[in-house]
C-alpha cells in the first residue's frame, strides 16, 4: 500500500471538533488539511488551511474539493452518501467509503448487519406508521425507546414509551418518522471498541473504556473499564468482525451495552472518529485521531499501547467556563456559543500518577 508524501492534503467532510482535532494530528504528521462543510466560522475551518462552506450535495464545492485534496475522509456519519458517489465518479479516493455510511446512518441496517455479522443487538421493530407502533408496543415487554432511523444523534430523535403509550402520541414525539423500537437493554455498564483499519485490512484496536451517559449523552469514559476480560474481549473482537464487514478504512467505534453475566450488545456504530475515544491522545502511544489519519494515508500504525489509567469527562454548555486544576488536560472545542447540553469540550484526567 502507498503512503501518502509528506505535504499532501486531506480533505476532511464535516466541520465539528471531531474534524478540529483530526485536522491539529495531521497538521503534526506534515499533512495540509481542507475542511467542507455547511456551517461558517466552524471549529474545524479555524485550524485548517482552507475551508469550503457548501451543502454536501453541492456538486461544484464537491469538484473543488476533490482538487483541492489528494485524500478524502469524514468526521460526520450523516454526510449524504451521495456526496461520497459524486467525489468517487470524479475520480477521488474516499476513506472510509460508502458502505461503512450506509450501514450506520440507518438504525435498522445497522443492527440487520450486527445480527448478520453474529453480533446480538436488542430486541427491536421495524416502525413505519401509528398501525406498526400499536402492533410492537403489543409485542414489548415492558420498556423501550423508539428512535428515528436516520439523523440521530445524543438522545434527538428518541423517546422513551412503554407498552401502554397511546402509539399515535409516542409517534409523535419523534416526528412520526421512519424509526425502530427497540426494547429497554437491563444493562450492568456500557464500554465501546474503537478500530482503526488500513485499506491492506491491517489495524489495532484500542482498549475499550467503560462509558457512563447522562440523558443520552456520554458523560465520561474510564480506562481501565473493570469489565471481565471476556467481556473486553468481546468487545474487541466484535468491533473488528464489523470493521472487516464493513471493509471500513479509518477508526471506526462500535458500542455496546454489557448485561449482568457479561455478554455485550451491540447499540450502535460510528463510521468515525468517537467521543469515547477521546481520551486516546493523552494516555496511549497514539491517539485515535493520529491513527484515523495514518490509517487513510497509508502511513504505519502506531502500537496503541496506554501508559496511564485515564478518565475523560465531557464538558457540555457553561462546563468549559469551570476552574481546572494543574492535572486536567483541557480540550475546547472553539463553538461560538455554549448551548445547554452541547458538546463544547473535554477534560482527561491520568490517575495513579504517583
Ligand atoms: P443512542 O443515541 O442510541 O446511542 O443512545 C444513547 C444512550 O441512551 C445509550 O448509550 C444508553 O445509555 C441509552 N440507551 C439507548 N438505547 C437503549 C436501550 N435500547 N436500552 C437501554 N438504554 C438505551
Amino acid at each position: 500500500m502507498s503512503m501518502l508524501p509528506v505535504g499532501s492534503t486531506i480533505g476532511i467532510l464535516g466541520d465539528g471538533q471531531l474534524g478540529r482535532m483530526l485536522a491539529s494530528a495531521a497538521a503534526r504528521l506534515g499533512f495540509d488539511v481542507v475542511v467542507f462543510g455547511p456551517n461558517e466560522d466552524s471549529p474545524a475551518s479555524r485550524v485548517a488551511k482552507h475551508t469550503l462552506v457548501a451543502d454536501y450535495t453541492d456538486k461544484d464545492a464537491l469538484a473543488e474539493f476533490h482538487v483541492r485534496t489528494n485524500v478524502i475522509t469524514l468526521e460526520f456519519e450523516n454526510v449524504p452518501v451521495e456526496s461520497i458517489q459524486i467525489l468517487e465518479d470524479m475520480g477521488a479516493t474516499v476513506r472510509p467509503g460508502k458502505k461503512s455510511l450506509e450501514i450506520c446512518q440507518d438504525r435498522h441496517l445497522e443492527k440487520q448487519f450486527a445480527r448478520d455479522n453474529g453480533i446480538p443487538t436488542a430486541p427491536y421493530w421495524v416502525i413505519n406508521s401509528v398501525e406498526d407502533l400499536a402492533a410492537a408496543l403489543k409485542e414489548l415487554d415492558g420498556k423501550g425507546i423508539l428512535k428515528t432511523r436516520r439523523d440521530g444523534y445524543d438522545g434527538h430523535g428518541q423517546a422513551r414509551v412503554s407498552k401502554d403509550d397511546n402509539p399515535a402520541t409516542a409517534y409523535a414525539r419523534i416526528g412520526n418518522q421512519p424509526a425502530v423500537l427497540e426494547a429497554f437493554v437491563p444493562f450492568v455498564g456500557e464500554t465501546s471498541g474503537i478500530v482503526a483499519r488500513q485499506a491492506d485490512g491491517t489495524y489495532t484496536t484500542f482498549e475499550p473504556a467503560r462509558n457512563v451517559h447522562k440523558d443520552g449523552i456520554l458523560y465520561s469514559s474510564t480506562v481501565p473499564s473493570g469489565f471481565d476480560d471476556e467481556t473486553i474481549a468481546d468487545t474487541i473482537e466484535y468491533t473488528i468482525r464489523l470493521s472487516k464487514a464493513l471493509d471500513h478504512v479509518g477508526v471506526m467505534a462500535a458500542e455496546f451495552f454489557v448485561l449482568e453475566n457479561g455478554d455485550i450488545v451491540l447499540n450502535e456504530m460510528a463510521p468515525r472518529v468517537h467521543n469515547s475515544g477521546h481520551w486516546t491522545p493523552e494516555a496511549c502511544q497514539v491517539g485515535q485521531f493520529e491513527q484515523h489519519i495514518r490509517a487513510i494515508t497509508g502511513w504505519p500504525l502506531i502500537r496503541p499501547r496506554r501508559t496511564v489509567d485515564v478518565e475523560m469527562i465531557n464538558l457540555l454548555g457553561d462546563d468549559i467556563f469551570d476552574t481546572f486544576g494543574p492535572d486536567d488536560l483541557v480540550t475546547i472545542y472553539g463553538k461560538r456559543e455554549a448551548r445547554a447540553g452541547r458538546k463544547m469540550g473535554h477534560v482527561v484526567r491520568r490517575l495513579n500518577l504517583g
